[in-house]
């Protein structure tokens, strides 16, 4: 039986067990998917080999740490630098991002988007923003605090704090990028902020899932089209399961099973 895991710090609230688990069990295939609370992201590497782990899923605030333990990397995760996808093959880790990737599938399911606008900067937006670009989306950053954008303002977009902002055309789609209204009340921008670019936006999204925060709530009182961060997991965690299983199995055999996740 193979052994999987999600390493992170917090762990004890993560979908992805259940998730991978529900799958190798409707698949048959002989593996368990279990949690393990890493405190030093540096020992990741030797927790690997020491356990015998033939894949695991990394967390918040090991991605970085990741990226450094493998020994070969995907072109896209070399890219944004982050990895929450390692893959033990013959005794070398190959790493790999399938948040972006999820991201990108579950917002695709809103037509017509060009313009994005990003509120947060953090590592999240770093890889989904790179991904979006690449796939021709036009994304915009705005941010709490100035020190984050710098990085993307030398990759050439557009990015403000709350006293800069101003909207020139609209945004299609405005996605919740922060923590902001994951263990507390507040919401990702000045409501002013808010009130400016949600009545001209198609669609909005926020990247927290299993809870209505208070940006999701606003704009749904504002009727627009919204979707939390449950597909965006779910997305990257079958793209990742695809890795562990050598693509053994294809995206929509893996969705059946691990989509049930949601409903338990
Ligand atoms: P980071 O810690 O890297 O970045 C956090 C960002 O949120 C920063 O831009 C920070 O701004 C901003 N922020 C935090 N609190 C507030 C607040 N109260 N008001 C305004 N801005 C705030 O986090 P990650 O990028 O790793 O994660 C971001 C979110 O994405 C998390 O909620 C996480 O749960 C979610 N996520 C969801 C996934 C999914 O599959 N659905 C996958 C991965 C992440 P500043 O620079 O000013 O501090």
């Amino acid at each position: 039986m193979q052994l999987f895991t999600i390493f992170g710090n917090p762990v004890a609230h993560s979908k992805s067990p259940l998730m991978h688990n529900l799958t190798f069990q409707g698949l048959n295939y002989d593996g368990v998917y279990t949690r393990y609370r890493l405190e030093d992201g540096n020992e990741l590497r030797n927790k690997f080999f020491d356990l015998d782990i033939k894949g695991a899923n990394i967390t918040v605030p090991h991605k970085e740490y990741a990226f450094e333990a493998c020994d070969e990397l995907d072109v896209f995760a070399q890219k944004v630098g982050a990895v929450n996808t390692i893959v033990n093959k013959e005794g070398k880790l190959y790493g790999y991002n399938t948040d972006a990737p999820g991201f990108l599938k579950a917002i695709s399911e809103f037509e017509n988007i060009k313009r994005v606008l990003f509120l947060g900067a953090g590592g999240t937006a770093q890889s989904t923003s790179v991904i979006l670009h690449d796939a021709g989306y036009e994304v915009s950053i705005l941010n709490r605090s100035a020190g984050r954008l710098e990085r993307y303002e030398k990759e050439g977009f557009e990015t403000f704090t709350f006293e800069s902002f101003t909207m020139d055309e609209p945004f299609d789609l405005v996605v919740n990028m922060t923590s902001a209204g994951l263990e507390d009340d507040s919401l990702p921008c000045p409501l002013e902020i808010l009130e400016t670019v949600i009545p001209s936006a198609k669609a909005c999204v926020d990247v927290i899932y299993g809870k209505e925060t208070p940006f999701l709530k606003f704009t749904k009182e504002s009727g627009k089209p919204t979707k939390d961060g449950s597909d965006m997991l779910l997305y990257q965690g079958i793209i990742a399961f695809e890795y562990f299983c050598d693509h053994a199995f294809s995206f929509e055999e893996i969705k059946e099973h691990m989509q049930k996740a949601f409903i338990l």
